[in-house]
Parts: C-alpha cells; sequence; structure tokens
C-alpha cells in the first residue's frame, strides 16, 4: 500500500485506523506533499510506535526516473519504469521564473489522433494517482536549489478524463492548500481530446483548474479524419460543453491547435476558427507539428502559420504561436513514446 496518492483526509483515516489520531494523519500528509519527505525515519515528530505500525502496512514510494535527458533549450525529459515495468515520461521546461511540468495520466493512449505518435501505441494502461502524482514529486526532488515546479500540465502521454477518477484525485492533493500541495488551480492545466461527458464533469468538481481543448479543426469533415474522438462528439458540441465551463473572472480555456500543412492552415480554416470561436473566452494555441517517422504530415511554412495567426488576432482573440519543446529529445508535443524503437 503506497500512501502516495492519498487524500491528506484518507491519511487521517489510516492513521485512525492504527489507533493513532486524525492529528498523526495531517502530520504524515505534511511531511509527504508538503516537505517531500519519504522516508518515515526522518517523520521525527511522529511518535515511534505509530512510525512502527505504518512501517508493516504502508510504503511511500516516488517513482526514480531511469533515465533524464537534456534538451538544447534547457528543457528535460524524465523517463520513469514503472512497477509493471512500462515507462511513461515527464518533461520538465524552464521558461523565466516558471518551471512547467507535463505530466502523463496513461501508458499509451486510446484515442488514435492521426498526428500523435503515443496514438501509435495504443493505450497499455491507466496509470494510479500514485503514478501520477508521483511525477511531480519526483520532478521536485530533482530540482535543487530550492526551486520547484510552478505550474503543471496534463499535456503528456495519454487522455486525462478518460482516467477520470485518478486524475481528480491527483487534482485534489495538489490544490490542497493546507496538507497538499498547495498549488493554484490556475497553474494547473488539463488537456483533453474533447470528452463531453468528462468536460462537463470536471466543470462540476469545482476544482477551478484551466481547460485545453485540443481542437486542430473547425470543421467536423476534418477534425473527424485527424481524431476520431469527433465522430461522438462534433465541434459544436464540444465547443456547447466548452461555453459551459465555470471560469473565474480572468480565466480563459485554451484551444490547441496544431498546424499540419495543406491540412488545417488556410485563411479559411482560419476564418471557420474565428466564427467557432465567437463570444467564447478562449486563448488560442498555434502548436507547428512536429514531425516523427513515418508521419504522413508536414509543418506549415512560418508565413503560413503567421498568417493564420493574424487572422484569429484581428478578430481579437489572443492567439500565441507555441513552439514546442524539447524536440531534440523527443519530448515535443505529441513525440512521446516510450520505448523509443531502436
Ligand atoms: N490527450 C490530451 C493530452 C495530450 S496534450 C489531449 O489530446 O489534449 C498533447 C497535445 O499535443 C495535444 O494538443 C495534441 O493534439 C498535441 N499533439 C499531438 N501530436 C502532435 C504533434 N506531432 N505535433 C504537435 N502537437 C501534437
Amino acid at each position: 500500500m503506497n500512501l502516495v496518492g492519498f487524500l491528506p483526509n484518507e491519511l487521517e483515516d489510516l492513521a485512525v485506523e492504527l489507533g493513532a489520531s486524525r492529528y498523526r494523519g495531517r502530520q504524515l500528509a505534511t511531511w509527504i506533499y508538503r516537505k517531500g519527505v519519504f522516508d518515515l525515519d526522518t517523520m521525527s515528530d511522529l511518535p515511534k510506535d505509530v512510525r512502527a505500525r505504518l512501517a508493516e502496512r504502508v510504503t511511500i514510494h516516488v517513482p526514480e526516473p531511469e533515465r533524464v535527458t537534456a534538451s538544447q533549450d534547457g528543457s528535460r525529459k524524465l523517463v520513469f519504469r514503472l512497477g509493471d515495468g512500462s515507462r511513461i515520461s515527464s518533461v520538465l521546461m524552464p521558461d523565466d521564473d516558471r518551471l512547467t511540468l507535463c505530466v502523463s495520466t496513461q501508458v499509451g493512449c486510446g484515442f488514435e489522433c492521426r498526428f500523435c505518435l503515443t496514438g501509435v501505441m495504443g493505450l497499455e494502461r491507466n496509470l494510479t494517482a500514485a503514478e501520477i502524482l508521483g511525477q511531480v514529486l519526483a520532478a521536485n526532488r530533482l530540482c535543487d536549489g530550492g526551486q520547484r515546479v510552478t505550474h503543471i500540465v496534463f499535456m503528456g502521454m495519454g487522455e486525462p478524463l478518460a482516467n477520470y477518477a485518478a486524475l481528480v484525485q491527483t487534482l485534489r492533493i495538489l490544490t490542497d492548500a493546507k496538507l497538499g500541495l498547495g498549488y493554484s488551480p490556475r497553474r494547473i492545466t488539463v488537456s483533453t481530446v474533447g470528452l463531453v461527458p468528462g468536460i462537463e464533469k470536471l466543470g462540476r468538481e469545482n476544482l477551478k483548474v484551466n481547460l485545453a481543448i485540443s481542437l486542430h479543426a473547425a470543421s467536423d469533415e476534418v477534425r473527424s479524419q485527424l481524431m476520431p474522438v469527433n465522430r461522438s462528439w462534433s465541434v459544436e458540441t464540444l465547443v456547447a460543453a466548452v461555453r459551459k465551463y465555470p471560469l473565474a473572472p480572468r480565466q480563459r480555456v485554451f484551444f490547441e491547435y496544431v498546424m499540419l500543412d495543406g491540412i488545417n492552415d488556410s485563411p479559411e480554416d482560419a476564418r471557420r476558427l474565428v466564427r467557432l470561436l465567437r463570444g467564447v473566452r478562449a486563448k488560442v494555441n498555434l502548436i507547428p507539428f512536429n514531425d516523427w517517422d513515418g508521419s504522413p504530415f508536414r509543418r506549415p511554412p512560418l508565413a503560413r502559420i503567421l498568417a493564420f495567426q493574424s487572422i484569429l488576432l484581428d478578430a481579437e482573440i489572443t492567439t500565441t504561436v507555441r513552439w514546442s519543446k524539447g524536440e531534440d529529445i523527443g519530448a515535443a508535443c505529441g513525440q512521446l513514446r516510450e520505448p523509443i524503437p531502436a
């Protein structure tokens, strides 16, 4: 039984089960989540007998990266080997005073977006809350000099909303200000292929995290070709669900749009996107396609990307071109696949 991934109140329950007070559970939560201490022997304010009883029943396990690869651009890819031998990756991306961690939620992914290398792997399994949270704890342990991860994006391998229970459990621990890691929900972003029931459910959790939608096309015709999931929920249905997602006063929903040469990058595509997002509190991130071996797509010329962006900007839609980090180490958007075939 791994305590990582337990909610603070579940740690309190456990303490009671072991004949201690709820207070001992709160101390445990503080050590693990607030102080990043995973060794029972170091938890000096826990009575020896409580520690002994815990040691008989539980472990506190944070995955050790099997490999850390550094990119020329300063980002680092962390590859973890999990208990069952499968591998996942996280990406650490420094940017001025920010340190963003991109985490995985599944081994592989089952949604088969045509432009995504992780989709080629297929879905192997969901990660547990311990394995998702473990990526954050491991990354924080890796950062020395008192720095820690400042922003977390659920944009690694897998579809977060397809692993809903573990996702929400992880988000609760990350955002618990007293006994969890204390991350502001505004520094956390959950990205989805567009699972409408999941978006609605997440909206009701009162977690207040940012939502990102992998849109990639404004018409059903193009989107269904690129993303089979669009056959279950059309573009209109998806945007209708996004409109209902609860937002704080200056909060916006992010729309990711991978730029594919000759597929979704014309001025007409941009104008269709403008019409689709009319009245939506949106921010668009254009992601120039990251190539991988055997992919049928190409990145459009820069001029075409910028022309697309200006149409959106002219319509007063905040739009950035998001150059992926870690392309040289297979860590860029859509390039995560483990193990990398020889
Ligand atoms: N399954 C979730 C989380 C993954 S986020 C989701 O799809 O939102 C990863 C982002 O990178 C998604 O927006 C995805 O569509 C995008 N992406 C996938 N392959 C890519 C590639 N080859 N180049 C650029 N972006 C890509």
